[in-house]
């Protein structure tokens, strides 16, 4: 095992050593992609050095590579900069998911080449949906995944069609009513979509249904037919060497 890479940050809050043993560990599936790598420069990121958080990323993408493991990337306003790491340290034959991906239609190419795929969550909404469906339309259909995300990234979608973590602290019992359709005493009009609640509001895993639904209305595609082939793509993605995913059927 290539632990010389991780003696660089001996720590034992090194995020280099809870990524390498993500990485090699076997005891769950999980374990496997635990950890997300990247950069980030937004509100939260931009309190970590962004000089530091590019030496962490290329150490630890260079372990991915080395480890034939399909890292999981995160990456926030710091496309360009990632593209150029990735570059440099790229191809990645084993993968590398670029996760709930906001970049640009342009950038679709570049990362392709390097092996990348593309996975959507609900954050895939904040962007405008005509730029969503350019840089949609340019990812082949091999490369495309969706995810949850959650608790983050719950979807824009109308309220009815959502569904909510119970005892999810930012929500009041009245949201919970009201969506129960047992307030209608209230006088309060019911929140029809997830604009009207809290920011906070905890996303739950089920509601990847709707970025599927949002996902297949840009590719002009069934749910069905997205469905399918983000299972094949991660199926694919993930039966790597040492997996315990099972390999195509
Ligand atoms: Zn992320």
């Amino acid at each position: 095992m290539p632990f010389n890479l991780v003696q660089v940050y001996s720590g034992e809050d090194s995020q280099l050593v809870h990524f390498s043993q993500g990485l090699v560990c076997n005891h769950s599936l999980s374990c496997h992609w635990r950890g997300q790598i990247g950069l980030d420069k937004g509100s939260r990121g931009r309190e970590i050095d962004f000089t530091d958080q590019v030496e962490v990323f290329r150490q630890q993408l260079e372990l991915a590579k080395e480890l034939k493991r399909p890292a999981s990337i995160h990456c926030v306003r710091a496309f360009g900069d990632m593209l150029e790491i990735m570059k440099s340290v790229g191809p990645f034959p084993a993968g590398v998911i670029l996760h709930s991906y906001l970049g640009s239609a342009e950038m679709v190419p570049e990362f392709s080449k390097l092996g990348a795929y593309f996975s959507f969550s609900g954050f895939l909404m904040s962007m405008k949906a005509q730029k969503a469906k350019k840089m949609l339309k340019r990812i082949s259909m091999e490369r495309i995944l969706l995810e949850t995300d959650a608790p983050d990234a719950l979807p824009n979608a109308a309220l009815d069609s959502l569904f909510l973590v119970d005892g999810d602290p930012s929500l009041s019992q009245e949201i919970y009513a009201q969506k129960e359709g047992l307030a209608s005493n209230d006088q309060s009009p019911a929140p029809r979509d997830s604009s009207a609640l809290p920011k906070e509001t905890l996303n739950h895993p089920a509601n990847i249904h709707n970025v599927l639904v949002y996902v297949a209305s840009l590719l002009d595609m069934s749910k069905e037919e997205v469905a399918e082939l983000s299972y094949r793509n991660a199926l694919r993605l993930f039966s790597y060497e040492g997996s315990k995913v099972p390999r195509e059927m």
